[in-house]
């Protein structure tokens, strides 16, 4: 790994630290409020998972880079976050979570809730993010419904206000595909969609109901 990615292991974070007021409240900067929520995911995702994932692991790091670096799973790009499943890592790129969290924003949580979506389908056999992969689309919408599960879970615990709510709504609206035909992340609407049905049903099983949903659609390869 370059120099310029700052790693962090989130064994280190596990359950550390639980925020004692609501976001925006008491507002933490980026690199503790991202280390709180991992620690979150980490132990929301364990207790969810305890029947059908005894062993969970999570990923197991989270790299923060600044500029351009190569991953196992290729380079990851400005303006991004993404899962590796070859070195169960997520990558999110500083130079645009940071001003956000920064400024108070925090959508990066979301961001974050979306990443981990991922490596929970990896311990159950479900991710396969190769280019072929007919689901593809399903998997991300899956993957936003896990979002939706885990900030229900927070908000629940006076983790997160309503306004971080309405910012991860906001996120999932706007980062959707440019039309339909992409079908890659699915469209904005479809995207708030299976945030939604997270969030209200905190139901792990709803979220199993995106590939009886959308599966029919498979992705259109890139032209
Ligand atoms: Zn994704």
């Amino acid at each position: 790994m370059k120099a310029s990615a700052t790693i962090v292991c989130l064994l280190a974070f596990v359950c550390a630290t639980i925020r004692p007021a609501p976001a925006h409240a008491d507002p933490l900067d980026g690199p503790t409020l991202l280390a709180t929520v991992a620690g979150d995911l980490q132990a929301y995702w364990t207790a969810t998972l305890v029947t059908r994932v005894p062993s969970y692991q999570g990923p197991r790091s989270i790299v923060s880079y600044s500029s351009r670096i190569d991953t196992p799973c290729g380079r990851a790009t400005m303006h991004n976050a993404d899962y590796c499943q070859t070195d169960d890592t997520i990558y999110l790129d500083a130079t645009w979570i940071d001003p956000l969290l920064a400024n108070d924003d925090y959508t990066p949580v979301a961001i974050l809730a979306h990443e981990w979506g991922h490596e929970v389908q990896n311990e159950l056999g479900d991710y396969d993010r190769s280019s072929e992969h007919p689901y593809l689309r399903a998997l991300e919408l899956q993957a936003d419904c896990y979002a939706g599960l885990f900030l229900r879970s927070e908000h629940d615990q006076n983790r997160l206000d309503d306004t971080a709510v309405t910012e991860a709504r906001r996120f999932f609206l706007s980062a959707g595909d440019p039309s339909p035909k992409t079908r890659s992340h699915g469209t904005g609407p479809q995207r708030l969609g299976w945030f939604n049905a997270g969030y209200r049903t905190a139901s792990v099983d709803v979220c199993a109901d995106v590939f009886r949903k959308e599966h029919a659609m498979p992705r259109i390869p890139d032209q």
